[in-house]
């Protein structure tokens, strides 16, 4: 038998971290944990190491680390553990490993994705954010660097179990691709009232678990945002060929339209264990854990367009990919302050779009031809002070 998979998990703590330890869980003779990380939920990742037994954990600094190496110790669990970014990369580039799933929230999660694209990794990915921040560099440090990028997103995971295998075929496949939007807590709402919702309503998504920023993100359909985005770069489409439509019952989880007319698309119940475990097996398919779809329970799949009144956010998307390179960089920075701002209750829900939007035109990036990781990462720091002062001026 094949030796198991060494797999990092970056950002184990979290929604999909915790997700896809589940799914290990369910094949231990398939998989090895050799690296996790966190960021706040120490006693979480505590917990993780003393069931995992992992090679390496790392936390952002030593006041974490200091916890963490006690536990470990007094458990007599051998557990490394290191601080800082750097050791975050270094971990997602070791030649010891093979799968790293890209996990952490936000910007945070480039530096190292980018190191596990560059050391030919396969490479699980979750955090969008990353491929909206670094679109062709990422790409082509995927490129350069043999590895092999998989879509954890549902809707993207969708996409590319309806795509044939050799992605070569792709763009000769594809006249565009439609992904599906649940519309969040808010489809029905009355936008002149969301002025004063709650971090603890926007959070309450009608069919999916997740973290709180993501949570946010599908309540503005900024989610659907970054998705469009993170389409365009995983499967090389121009903007006009990336369409949304709102799916209430998140059944569809999205769909390519193939040159022919003819439509392909993927179905499951709204459960992440489907889409990571189909990264970790690919190309075979494993038990993920998730729910059958009962065919004779489901009352009716319906459809209706995004309603630009409700979700200007969405259409924020097509304006960046249209932009000068790095407007999806900024349109990110801005949208991780301001969700930042709305869930420490400093901005009102219907602020963030006014913020994301006055961002995108008053921060123009000038990156020249061929922008490096620390260009686009001052970029990513220049959106985020026009944003910081923008939430100070503006605050509730
Ligand atoms: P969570 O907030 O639940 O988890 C985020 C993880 O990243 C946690 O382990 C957290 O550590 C860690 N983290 C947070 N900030 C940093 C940082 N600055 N540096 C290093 N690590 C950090 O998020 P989700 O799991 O919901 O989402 C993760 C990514 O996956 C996002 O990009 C999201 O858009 C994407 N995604 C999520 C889906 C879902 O169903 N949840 C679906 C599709 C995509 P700690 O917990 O210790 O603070």
């Amino acid at each position: 038998m094949a030796r198991p998979q060494r797999l990092v998990i970056l950002g184990s703590t979290g929604s999909i971290g915790t997700s896809t330890l589940d799914v290990v869980a369910r094949h231990p003779e398939r998989f090895e944990v050799l690296g996790l990380s966190a960021q706040q939920r120490i006693g979480e990742l505590t917990a993780q190491c003393l069931c995992w037994k992992p090679r390496w954990a790392v936390v952002p600094d030593e006041a974490r680390a200091r916890p963490l190496r006690d536990a470990l110790r007094a458990a007599g669990v051998g557990t490394e553990v290191r601080c800082g970014a750097e050791a975050l990369c270094d971990m997602a580039a070791d030649s010891e490993v093979d799968s790293v799933m890209a996990a952490i929230v936000g910007a945070a999660g480039l530096r190292p994705c980018m190191a596990a694209a560059r050391s030919g990794k396969r490479l699980l990915l979750a955090n969008k954010e990353a491929l909206v921040v670094g679109g062709a560099l990422f790409m082509r440090a995927v490129r350069d660097g043999g590895a092999t990028l998989l879509p954890i997103d549902s809707e993207h995971s969708a996409i590319f179990q309806c795509l044939p295998p050799q992605r070569q075929d792709w763009a000769q496949t594809i006249e565009h691709i439609v992904l599906t939007a649940s519309g969040g807590p808010f489809r029905q709402r009355d936008p002149a009232s969301l002025g004063n919702v709650t971090p603890d309503e926007a959070v309450a998504h009608p069919n999916w678990v997740m973290g709180r920023k993501i949570s946010v993100d599908s309540a503005t359909m900024m989610n659907k945002a970054l998705e469009v985005i993170e389409a365009r770069w995983l499967f090389d489409l121009a903007p006009e060929q990336i369409r949304v439509v709102i799916h209430p019952q998140s059944i569809i989880h999205s769909m390519v339209v193939c040159r022919d007319g003819n439509v392909l698309a993927q179905l499951g119940t709204p459960d992440m264990r489907g889409p990571i475990s189909y990264g970790l097996s690919f190309p075979q398919r494993i038990e993920s854990g998730a729910a059958r779809l009962d065919f004779d329970a489901l009352a009716a799949l319906s459809f209706e367009p995004a309603d630009a009144a409700r979700f200007p956010g969405l259409f924020l998307a097509w304006d960046a990919l249209r932009g000068p390179e790095g407007s999806s960089a900024v349109l990110n920075a801005a949208n991780e302050v301001a969700v930042a701002a709305f869930l420490e209750q400093r901005l009102r829900f219907d602020a963030i779009h006014a913020l994301n939007a006055d961002t995108i035109a008053a921060v123009v990036p000038d990156l020249g031809d061929a922008p490096t990781l620390d260009d686009l990462l001052a970029l990513d720091e220049r959106a985020r002070a026009y944003a910081a002062d923008w939430v100070r001026e503006r605050a509730r």
